[in-house]
């Protein structure tokens, strides 16, 4: 894995400065959720406009790989619909939130090499993520390579679907990059993607998924959702190994099987209330539910998805505080 101002950040050949480009969030998402002029602001607190986010891409990555990846996306996107989006295939899936997820990651790394402000913590000194990053490019190939995945999926993706009552965002999208958590929210679809866990921390989550499969959650509860996503991720302490079988005569695509070491490590960290609880907050943000709110019972933290005894939980309005 190489990656550079100048070096294709799917195949790594050398690009063009400034010509050979992809944009992260694709011209069909900046047109469609009017996003043009909205900015982000990197861990070295420059800001970048989601139009000037791109990352460098040569011409055979990008007619080839990434713009078949957007065409399909986007004429899902088209129709709309959780329905819709249940008909794409979990690969594609997976390849299009890891698309958007690595050219913000990227976009970060590069910025270190010349930072405004140098970051507390830079991505570029944290060594687990790093290493989970080798991971995370081997099966990223798969955009332009074809590649199965023997018996197993990547990634964990999650998709919720949102009541109208009180949704007032056509567009969100979040990420936590040390974690590998990917978010984003197009009309009424939520995807929450946990992009190299091998699928272990929706087997994790098994129950609660289940229990809003069918039902449009009131936002709130998306949110509690993707807290308790977000904070299995931060407890995930294993990091997937690839490997790809040896290539026939004849062979139309590579094989990789997978290997997780739970011998010497625990696949999770200990699950903690306080820290569930701060995972909350953050995601309750808008709402302005505070620390002592959330985990009044230390024992059960609040919930919107479930009542005190265990049953899921109807939310048909929680007003944003003026
Ligand atoms: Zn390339």
């Amino acid at each position: 894995m190489r990656f550079g101002r100048h070096i294709c950040f799917l195949c790594g050949l050398p690009t063009q400065p400034s010509v050979d480009t992809v944009s992260v969030l694709a011209p069909w998402l900046l047109e469609r959720y009017q996003l043009h002029g909205r900015q982000m602001r990197l861990l070295d607190q420059s800001v970048v406009s989601f139009e000037d986010l791109r990352v460098p891409c040569c011409p055979r990555c990008r007619t080839q790989a990434v713009e078949p990846l957007e065409a399909k996306v986007a004429a899902v996107a088209a129709v709309g619909g959780l329905a819709s989006w249940q008909q794409l295939d979990e690969q594609t899936l997976f390849l299009w939130l890891a698309k958007m997820y690595y050219g913000i990651l990227l976009t970060e790394l590069l910025t270190e090499l010349d930072p405004l402000i140098k970051p507390e913590y830079p991505l570029s000194e944290n060594g687990q993520m790093l290493s989970k990053l080798q991971s995370f490019y081997q099966v990223f190939q798969a955009l332009r390579v074809p590649i199965v995945f023997e018996d197993f999926n990547p990634a964990s993706v999650f998709m919720l679907e949102v009541a109208p009552e009180e949704d007032t965002l056509p567009f969100e999208y979040d990420d936590d990059l040390s974690t590998m958590m990917f978010s984003i929210k197009l009309d009424d679809v939520v995807l929450v993607a946990c992009l190299l866990d091998n699928g272990i921390i929706r087997q994790a989550m098994r129950r609660v998924y289940e229990d809003v499969q069918g039902k449009a959650l009131h936002p709130i509860q998306v949110a509690e959702f993707k807290a308790r996503v977000y904070y299995a991720a931060y407890l995930f302490n294993v990091v997937p190994d690839y490997y790809v079988r040896a290539v026939k005569p004849g062979d139309t695509h590579l094989v990789y099987d997978t290997l997780i070491d739970d011998v010497t490590r625990e696949i999770f960290n200990p699950w903690e209330n306080t820290g569930y609880a701060r995972s909350l907050q953050e995601m309750w943000k808008r709402w302005r539910l505070e620390l002592p709110e959330i985990i009044r019972n230390p024992a059960q933290p609040l919930s919107f998805l479930y009542t005190e005894v265990g049953e899921p939980r109807t939310i048909t309005s929680y007003p944003v505080p003026e």
